[in-house]
């Protein structure tokens, strides 16, 4: 079995038990997983609702996919905005590139909240070109971008 070297998982606490569910419990709203998609489900509805939240793990709090992960945010889609536009139409697309922009603040609120004191940096990143087609490619994409009233992302090309 391969060492598990992720840096998040070495700062959870290891001694912390399972507790299994022993008796029915009564709960507004019940969270299946303790990833980063359940934890922050939780915060957003117990910090702006009144509701009761219980958040049901089968293993270990972050144990999953989000103790593996590379710790990196980027605000952008794999697909290029045109083929979602082709599949989904233009509206779809603008609103998801919108809530996509605003996922930052949602990271900052819960960076905010918490009080972390854990490094949390914002980077511009640079974006190479091989070929005269993903120079191509990129500019259908800020063109819908524009259409859609977004300011593009700052691109330093190279
Ligand atoms: C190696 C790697 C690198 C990555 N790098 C990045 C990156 O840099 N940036 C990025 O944005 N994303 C990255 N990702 C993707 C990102 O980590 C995941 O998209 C994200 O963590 C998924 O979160 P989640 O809460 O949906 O799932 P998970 O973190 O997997 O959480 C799901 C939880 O649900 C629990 N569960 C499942 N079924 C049940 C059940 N029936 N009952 C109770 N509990 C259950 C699991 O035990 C688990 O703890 C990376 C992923 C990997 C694997």
């Amino acid at each position: 079995m391969k060492i598990n070297k992720s840096p998040w998982i070495h700062q959870l606490d290891h001694t912390r038990k399972p507790v299994p569910l022993g008796t029915d419990l009564d709960t507004d709203i019940a969270i299946i997983g303790a990833g980063i998609a359940g934890i922050s489900t939780a915060f957003f509805i117990l910090k702006y609702t009144k509701h009761r939240v219980t958040i049901f793990e089968q293993g270990k709090l972050a144990h999953g996919a989000t103790g593996h992960n590379a710790g990196q945010a980027i605000a952008r889609f794999e697909r290029p905005l045109y083929d979602l536009v082709d599949e989904f139409g233009f509206k779809k697309t603008k609103n998801a590139i919108h809530d996509l922009r605003s996922t930052w603040a949602l990271l900052d609120e819960m960076y905010t909240d918490a009080n972390l004191n854990i490094l949390f940096s914002r980077v511009s990143g640079f974006r190479g070109f091989s070929d005269l087609n993903q120079v191509l490619e990129i500019l259908k994409d800020l063109e819908i971008e524009h259409m859609a009233g977004l300011t593009p992302n700052k691109m330093q090309i190279r």
